[in-house]
């Protein structure tokens, strides 16, 4: 490999966790509900688990797998007259249209959301939140990318960005973070901010199905699923779904068996009526 892949990833993320930890405890947006000492264990221990299994089940990263693609000529950029710099381009707003499909899907599908709705039982909303996710999710979600890399043929060089970019902008739309009004306004025609994402982790059932972007902030306009702002602010806005509001449910234990407890809910698009 040209670079080294785990390295770039590593450092970028304690450089841009950091930050945003430091900035999040200078400008908060909101008053904290929980301490960081009830919410961070167990949203750091699910990052490291997921880091170890995907190292573990799944043998190909999206780089590695897009390297092999260039060489045997896989998908449909490797057979295009592309110049690089478009295809790297490309890839990124491709690769970042097919996360906000997924994530619409997760919502949609009462079985992906009993999985994704472990991202949305967090009862805070901060920097932890954004890699706060359930390790099936994670698994498939890998999977789908390996997928997408392959059938789009997309230069390594621009999976790399994209995923450092992705796993960069995570954070910072999930920080606990006071922006100006006005930057906030201008910055959201670029990438999805805090006040822009945080409409996704309200209770209230619209709005929890409004703003899948994670990135790039053109999808949910373009699609017709933005949302400007909570209805009650951004300050009085409860975080998290109706389930799973206990403290305790904020520990690992809890979290990894949250798909398999309970009724669905009311928040996946079902066809039925809801129960
Ligand atoms: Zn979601
Ligand atoms: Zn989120």
């Amino acid at each position: 490999m040209p670079f080294d892949e785990a390295a770039i990833r590593l450092s970028a993320f304690i450089a841009v966790f950091t930050a945003m930890a430091l900035s999040e405890a200078a400008a908060p947006r909101r008053p904290r509900a929980y301490s960081r000492l009830t919410r961070w264990p167990g949203n750091l221990a699910i990052v490291t688990l997921n880091t170890v299994l995907v190292r573990v089940l799944i043998p190909a990263t999206a780089v590695s797998l897009a390297l092999i693609g260039a060489k045997r000529g896989w998908g449909v950029m490797n057979n295009l007259p592309v110049p690089s710099w478009s295809a790297i381009a490309g890839s990124v707003v491709l690769l970042d249209l097919a996360i906000y499909l997924q994530h619409v899907m997760f919502h949609a599908v009462p079985g992906f959301w009993r999985l994704h709705r472990m991202h949305h039982t967090d009862l805070d909303f901060d920097v932890t939140t954004g890699a706060r996710f359930h390790p099936i999710e994670i698994v498939l979600s890998m999977l789908i990318k390996l997928g997408a890399v392959a059938a789009l043929g997309t230069p390594a060089a621009g999976v790399l960005i994209f995923e450092v970019l992705l796993n960069a902008t995570s954070m910072f739309n999930h920080g606990n973070l006071r922006l100006p009004g006005r930057l906030d306004r201008y910055l959201r025609w670029l990438v999805v901010t805090p006040d822009m994402h945080r409409v996704h982790h309200s209770i209230v059932v619209g709005e929890t199905n409004s703003n899948f972007g994670f990135n790039l902030p053109w999808w949910d306009r373009l699609l017709g699923t933005y949302r400007d702002q909570p209805a009650a602010g951004h300050e009085g806005m409860i975080i998290g779904i109706e389930q799973f509001r206990e403290a305790r449910e904020l520990r690992l234990d809890r979290m990894l068996l949250q798909p398999f407890r309970g009724p669905g809910g009311r928040y996946a698009i079902t066809w039925r009526s809801p129960a």
